[in-house]
This record gives structure tokens, sequence and C-alpha cells, in this order.
């Protein structure tokens, strides 16, 4: 039809759901994440590293990697967003090392929803310590803030795809078990 290749096409089927990244103080960051925390506490699971960050399944029994002896490495997830536009929702990823410091802020404020957090590395690399700094952000009330999605769905939604390439496909996906 005179030359336009273009076809309208309807929307795909079923609910469309944002993709909520995880964002890590890494050299993708410059080893520098400021975020504004938005979920209450944080979500602790034990992963392992193989390529990328998996789901440990100890608590199914069944965990190849366990079997492997790889390292489990425990891992936080909040949720937050960036304190200027506050549109953008990401996972922010905590290691065990800022989790005193965190606890402190939670123990004075009760809550880690409205912490302005900056993360850093004590030097410029992946591995290097991370650092983690927070003060409640004053520019909004904790009231009009956007609300907090649900973690552990937003990390299964990430991270199930690790499992088709781990079992053979039987359906049966594990909970995520959340590791206080
Ligand atoms: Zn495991």
């Amino acid at each position: 039809m005179n030359g336009n290749p273009l076809s309208p096409t309807p929307p795909p089927d079923g609910p469309v759901r944002p993709s909520v990244p995880i964002v890590r103080c890494g050299p993708g960051s410059q080893y520098r994440v400021r975020a504004l925390v938005l979920s209450e506490e944080v979500h602790g699971f034990n992963t392992h590293y193989s390529g990328r960050t998996v789901p440990c399944l100890d608590s199914t029994g069944e965990c190849e990697l366990c079997e492997q002896r790889r390292a489990i490495r425990w891992l936080g997830y909040v949720h937050a967003t960036d304190p200027i536009h506050r549109v953008k929702r990401f996972l922010l990823e905590f290691t065990p090392g800022v989790m005193p410091d965190i606890q402190r802020y939670v123990d004075q404020y009760r809550t880690l929803r409205g912490a302005w957090v900056e993360l850093t590395r004590a030097k410029a690399h992946p591995t290097s310590r991370l650092v983690v700094n927070l003060v409640p952000f004053r520019e909004c009330p904790p009231g009009e803030l956007p609300v907090a999605g649900d973690v552990r769905q937003d990390l299964w939604r990430i991270w199930s795809g690790s499992f088709s390439e781990r079992k053979d496909g039987d359906g049966d996906r594990p909970d995520l078990s959340v590791v206080a």
C-alpha cells in the first residue's frame, strides 16, 4: 500500500508490567548511587553468583548451586526512586556490610521509607567495600512519596528466568524465601 511498510499492531495480551531494574553501586553507576528509599525495610535473600546473581533455592531442598558448593551471598533489596523526579522505580541492592548502618537508621527513624541514601565504594572496584550514607529526605513529606512495590515479586520477575536454565522446566517454581 503506497510503499508504507508500517502495519498497525494491537498491544500484547496480558497485563503490562513495567520492569523494575536492579541498581547496584558499581562501574555502571560510576560507584555512586543516590536514591530515595520507598520500602519500609530491607528484604534480604541468599543468592549465588553464577555469571549473574541468582537466588539460592536451598529452602526447597534442591539448590544445584549449593550442591556445586558455590558460595552463598546475602543481598538486601529495597524499592527506591530518584530523589529529583521520583518517577523511575528501581530495586536498590545492599550488601551485608552496610546493614549495621541501615539498622541504626531504622532504629532511629523507625522506617527506611523516606531515607535519602547514597551508596559509594571505598575504592572504584566492583568488589570494594560498599559504604552507605543515610539521611531523612526533607524535600517531600512521607505521605507524598510514591508507593513502594512488592520487592519479592519484582525480584521474582527478574530472577525466575534463571530457573528455566537451571531446571528442566517442570513448571514447579519454588517460592523465594526471605532471609532476615
Ligand atoms: Zn543455594
